[in-house]
């Protein structure tokens, strides 16, 4: 069972900083907030998987990576 969580908008297919918080009740990361240094968007639609549980986490802030990875 996925809860939606509301993300800020991102653009498709680009990459971003952003912070993530595990909302996970039976997580230890359980409200412990983690930076992501490339979250890649997809087709505008990304997620934060906490590393110990799998489960999506809350994207607090988002930040367009500039300039992109892997761009010259
Ligand atoms: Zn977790």
């Amino acid at each position: 069972m996925t809860t939606p969580i509301p993300l800020p908008p991102f653009e498709p297919y680009t990459y971003y900083q952003v912070t993530a918080r595990d909302i996970t009740p039976e997580c230890v990361n359980y409200k412990n907030e983690f930076t992501l240094p490339s979250f890649y968007s997809n087709a505008g639609w990304g997620t934060a998987e906490c590393g110990m549980c799998g489960k999506s986490m809350e994207i607090l802030t988002s930040q367009i990576l500039d300039p992109q990875p892997g761009e010259e």
